[in-house]
């Protein structure tokens, strides 16, 4: 399947990393550091308020939201609640080899490149979710239905 086009201007190559970025995003601990450290940084279009310039950073901003969407640390707030830290480093420490590969957090990170985020949503979401895959063959299924009714209507609206 293959990776959506986007303006990757200032964006890292995936053909380029994607050896690498497999590799982290098959192994069963928190992806979003290195996903972070595969991306080119803070982009110039981000809409969270700054006082310094992170333009091209890799830099973890603390912003928590890694954390803040891990299926882990949502069923078991207890685990949670172990540090008030909101870094990457908290969320590695906090779930390990725990990480059950759902992703989430190096989705919701500003700081990982949009073209890494469009491979995983299409390369490897659908692999680790099965039910996605069932889905979207029910959704071609309907696609078909729908296209034949519109065609007999067709069909039909030519013969009168
Ligand atoms: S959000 Fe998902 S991929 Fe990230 S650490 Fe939690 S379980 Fe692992
Ligand atoms: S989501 Fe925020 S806290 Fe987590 S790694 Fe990215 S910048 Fe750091």
């Amino acid at each position: 399947m293959g990776t959506r086009q986007r303006n990757t201007l200032s964006q890292a190559n995936i053909e380029q990393i994607k050896g690498v970025l497999n590799q982290v995003l098959d192994e069963k601990s928190p992806p979003v550091p290195r996903c972070r450290l595969l991306s080119t940084g803070f982009e110039p279009y981000h809409g969270l308020y700054v006082e310094e310039a992170l333009d091209g950073t890799k830099t973890c901003l603390g912003c928590g939201l890694c954390i803040d969407s891990c299926a882990i640390l949502r069923r078991e707030p207890e685990r949670r609640e172990r540090t008030g830290q909101r870094t990457s480093l908290a969320l590695e420490s906090l779930v390990g080899d725990d990480c059950e590969r759902c992703f989430s957090c190096a989705l919701s990170c500003p700081q990982v490149d949009t073209v890494i985020k469009d491979y995983i949503v299409d390369d490897k979401v659908e692999e680790e979710i099965p039910q996605l895959q069932s889905l979207k063959e029910n959704d071609n299924y309907y696609m078909a239905i729908s296209a034949l009714v519109f065609g007999v209507f067709l069909g039909m609206f030519f013969m009168t």
